[in-house]
């Protein structure tokens, strides 16, 4: 992408009210805009991100046969009178709106309900298990406290998983595969070292659910591990009872803080028996559809690894999911014209600042937004026939020979 073509602006100072790292970044990097607390506007470097992360995601959901769907944002209210969940002490708290036509309806927090709901039109048979679709999608919630950047919104984007099955043993199965794909989506955008599965309250029907959650000073929430991270518990479940049955009483616990990424959950009958969803099994018996449910904050995920690695010049992105894996700068006029030259056909990999301004003000906004590699290709390199490669992570820099760089890079 071409600097000078984008509407990219980066900005010398973060809005007042941004009080978040994740949000003043991101913000000054040109990622995102604010709308409101808990409310973002998405522009191109950071739908790139997004983009990024929900094709790992796609990509390992894929491989455990997952399909993609996209449901409705706008809830009928009746699915979730049944569950009883359309108050709001049980969900995180409702946006509700008046049709003109008269009655209600609600912006969906989440889509256990609807889903459930939406697959009585299409499980009737245990030939039909088991079914396991997502979807990326915004969900609306009336946070009561949205002061943490695009770490909590009261508008974010989420993956969420559902499964159906005619068995425990096969939820069991999946709910492990899932697990298995989580590490991997969790690893692939880099914060598979700091991310932990965790013990949390399982609800009525299993015993546990598993949390990850990446640790993170800024984290909402407080996890416990012991010596050897082999066991994570969060707070609801950090206590006597708990560790007995997990084997580690007596163990040493250490606590810290860490944000909530992803979370899985074996709901065997919790929605399909309220709302009915039920298949013939072989015996020509009637039974209740078995579920999961496995949730990963995409949007989250982002703040997440923005807050993570930056440092006090800016954004530090993982290759994986960098909008761009080079920044490039041409100074004096053989640079411009050779970093042209190896612009030519990498649109899609560089951003090429090739805007009119001062190369100190090009090198701060390259640390601002954080790409994995800065390339300056200048008169002064091109006199060694060179060019300079600095790597965002380490501040490591070096010079390549041309016929490298077009070769390698
Ligand atoms: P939290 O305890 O952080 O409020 P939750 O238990 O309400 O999370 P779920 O309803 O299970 O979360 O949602 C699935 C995932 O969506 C969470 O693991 C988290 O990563 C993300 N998420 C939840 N609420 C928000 C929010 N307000 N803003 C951004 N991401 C969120
Ligand atoms: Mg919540």
């Amino acid at each position: 992408m071409r600097f000078s073509k984008t509407f990219i602006k980066t900005l010398r100072e973060a809005p007042k009210d941004e009080t978040a790292r994740n949000g003043a970044l991101l913000t000054r990097a040109g990622y995102v805009h604010k709308e409101m607390a808990g409310v973002y506007d998405y522009l191109p470097l950071g739908l790139r991100v997004i983009d990024n992360i929900k094709g790992i995601i796609r990509e390992e959901l894929g491989k455990i046969g997952c399909e993609e769907i996209a449901m409705s944002t706008l809830q009928n209210p009746e699915p979730w009178e049944k569950t009883g969940r359309y108050s709001d002490q049980e969900v995180d708290i409702w946006f509700k709106t008046e049709l003109s036509a008269g009655g209600e309806l609600g912006l969906a927090p989440t889509h256990e309900e609807p889903v459930t709901e939406m697959m009585k039109s299409y499980i009737s048979s245990y030939k039909d298990l088991p079914l396991y679709i997502y979807q990326f999608q915004t969900k609306f919630r009336n946070e009561l406290r949205a002061k943490s950047g695009i770490l909590r919104g009261r508008e974010f984007l989420m993956k969420d998983l559902y499964s159906f099955h005619t068995s425990e043993e096969d939820l069991d199965r999946f709910y492990a595969e899932v697990e298995e794909a989580y590490r991997r989506i969790f690893e692939r955008v880099g914060v598979g070292d700091s991310t932990y599965e965790t013990f949390a309250s399982g609800g009525i029907f299993s015993k546990y659910s598993h949390e990850f959650q990446t640790v993170l000073p800024v984290g909402e929430d407080t996890i416990y591990y012991n010596a050897d991270k082999s066991i994570v518990l969060n707070k609801e479940v950090y206590n006597d009872e708990v560790l007995e049955d997990l084997g580690a009483k007596g163990e040493k616990f250490e606590e810290t803080t860490a944000a909530e990424v992803g979370n899985i959950f074996k709901l065997n009958f919790k929605y399909s028996e309220p709302l009915g969803l039920k298949f013939i099994d072989e015996q020509n018996e009637q039974k209740t559809v078995y579920m999961g449910c496995y949730g990963i904050g995409v949007s989250r995920l982002m703040g997440v690894i923005a807050e993570k690695f930056a440092d006090e010049k800016g954004l530090v992105w993982p290759e994986s999911v960098a909008p761009f894996k080079y920044y490039l700068i041409g100074i004096g006029e053989k640079g411009m014209a050779e970093a042209e030259k190896f612009f030519a056909g990498r649109e899609e990999m560089a951003l090429f600042d090739d805007r009119d301004k001062r190369p100190g003000e090009k090198f701060a906004d390259s640390e601002l937004i954080g790409l994995p590699f800065r390339i300056v290709i200048s008169d002064k390199t091109l006199a060694e026939n060179e060019a300079e490669i600095c790597e965002r992570s380490t501040g490591k820099t070096w010079r390549v020979s041309l016929t490298e760089l077009f070769e390698k890079f």
